[in-house]
């Protein structure tokens, strides 16, 4: 590195004004989240052809590429952190957790090792202590901290592959897939788009599942669970994408738990239900499944790039994901790679950790619960302007349609188009359909109802009759 670019790089640290301009950008978005089209306009979207530039030969200024951002990256991001963006499950951000997100991203710890990251090592260890006692999992319980549910679906069911087949006398680590027993993998219609993802790359083909069929709300339809042994793999959800419904969990898991059969719960989103005590009872047997995914940037509103895998065999995910390296120094304490695929990665349970530190259990039931009280007010106001209620309200998830398909389409337009809030569509039963999810802790019983005005306009709209 060239003497003159060293120097600039240290004169850009000391003089902190690139931090003060990110610090002061930061304030005006912060500030001006309630105002901001929760969908990018036009304008803002054709802003970003700004990016389109060929890699720049010369090194040039810091604050020049921060201003570039701010200017036109700034308009082209969605409101995901206000109060009313409803697409997907997304989730908004915890003060807290963004405040020690900035004080940890300037520590840049890799968070493979304890060795290359004590704090961070630590603060899984803490998280996982709080997870395993806040959802009431099996003491022994191990916790993996990645980059979301599929990632963590992916863990869990390496996990699960390897245990199987290792009592089937097979070890999959040394010997492979080519030739391995048979693993029964029992899947319901309804489970969600990651669960398919990782069986492919597990090498588990989709078309070797035995899918069973989902009742109307996409639960699994408890008459179509076959009979069960040591062979099979369960695959099992707290909280359907769509309509927020869970598997009868207690009932999945004593079936799989008598022949020994493992039982995986994709709780994304749902799982949170289990830390509200007015809705725990949506997870009643969850401490009987053998493993677990949820996030934390989806319904405990931590930054993004926070999901867990959760085993009650500590063995079986260690050794699924176990990694070997003359160079690899393993400590007594928590080594985060040992329940993860990455190596090198971020030190993301420090945003988690805050998270849970701040809000504590009452504050958590409280977020969770909140959600679902929205939820209902959502579900109930669209009712009274004509909308088609198709769920149960049992969570977060609401989801409506209208007389005919092409008007609830021309609705989602409408509605994405306010700039007001954001609603995304989907298809539920063959049919299209408006998907709502409640889950920024910023939404509030202003933002429904200036949400509904819109509804409203757009259901008595000309354009959508
Ligand atoms: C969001 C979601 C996933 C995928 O999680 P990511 O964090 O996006 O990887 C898996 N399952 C369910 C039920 C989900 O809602």
């Amino acid at each position: 590195m060239k003497r003159k670019l060293k120097a600039k790089m240290h004169e850009e640290l000391q003089n902190k004004q690139l931090f003060e301009k990110a610090k002061s950008f930061a304030y005006d978005y912060i500030d001006g989240i309630e105002e901001m089209n929760v969908f990018p306009d036009e304008t803002a979207l054709k802003g970003l052809d700004n990016f389109d530039e060929s890699l720049p030969n010369e090194t040039g200024n810091a604050l020049h590429v921060l201003e570039q951002l701010n200017e036109f990256g700034s308009p082209g991001t969605i409101a995901q952190t206000g109060g009313r963006y409803f697409g997907f499950v997304d989730g908004g951000a915890v003060p807290v957790s963004l405040g020690v997100k900035w004080l940890s991203d300037v520590w840049d710890q890799c968070g493979g090792l304890y060795m290359t990251s004590p704090i961070n090592s630590k603060l899984e260890s803490v998280c996982e202590q709080w997870l395993v006692d806040l959802f009431n999992l099996p003491k022994q319980t191990v916790a993996g901290f990645v980059s979301g549910t599929s990632m963590a679906n992916l863990c869990a069911l390496a996990a699960a592959r390897y245990q199987l087949l290792k009592n089937m006398g097979w070890d999959v680590n040394e010997q492979g897939l080519n030739a391995a027993p048979k693993i029964r993998i029992i899947a319901h219609k309804q489970v969600h788009a990651s669960i398919k993802k990782t069986l492919a790359l597990l090498g588990f083909g989709l078309q070797s599942i035995e899918w069973i069929p989902s009742d109307d709300q996409g639960r699994l339809l408890k008459a179509g669970l076959p009979e069960l042994d040591k062979t099979c793999l369960v695959l099992a959800q707290a909280g359907n994408a769509n309509t927020g419904a869970f598997d009868d969990l207690e009932f999945v898991c004593k079936r799989a738990n008598k022949v020994g059969a493992w039982v995986h719960v994709d709780g994304a989103f749902g799982l949170w239900a289990a830390a509200s005590q007015k809705l725990a009872n949506l997870t009643k047997g969850i401490e009987l499944a053998d493993s677990w995914a949820v996030d934390g940037h989806k319904t405990l509103n931590t930054p993004y790039d926070s999901g867990i895998v959760l085993c009650r065999h500590p063995k079986s995910i260690r050794t699924a994901l176990a990694a070997n390296g003359e160079y690899i120094i393993y400590s007594d304490k928590k080594d985060p790679l040992m329940t993860t695929p990455e190596m090198s990665k971020r030190s993301r349970a420090i945003e988690l950790w805050a998270t849970m530190k701040y809000l504590g259990k009452e504050g958590i039931d409280e977020m969770v619960y909140t959600f679902h009280a929205r939820a209902k007010q959502m579900a109930e106001g669209l009712q009274k302007i004509g909308y088609t209620l198709l769920n149960d309200v049992v969570f977060n998830q609401v989801l409506i349609s209208t007389d005919n398909e092409a008007r609830t389409k021309s609705i989602i337009d409408f509605v994405q188009k306010s700039g007001k809030l954001w609603v995304g569509g989907s298809t539920w039963n063959g049919k299209a359909v408006i998907r709502i999810s409640i889950c920024s802790w910023m939404t509030d019983e202003n933002d429904i109802n200036e949400s509904l005005k819109v509804f409203e306009s757009a259901f008595t709209s000309k354009t959508s009759n």
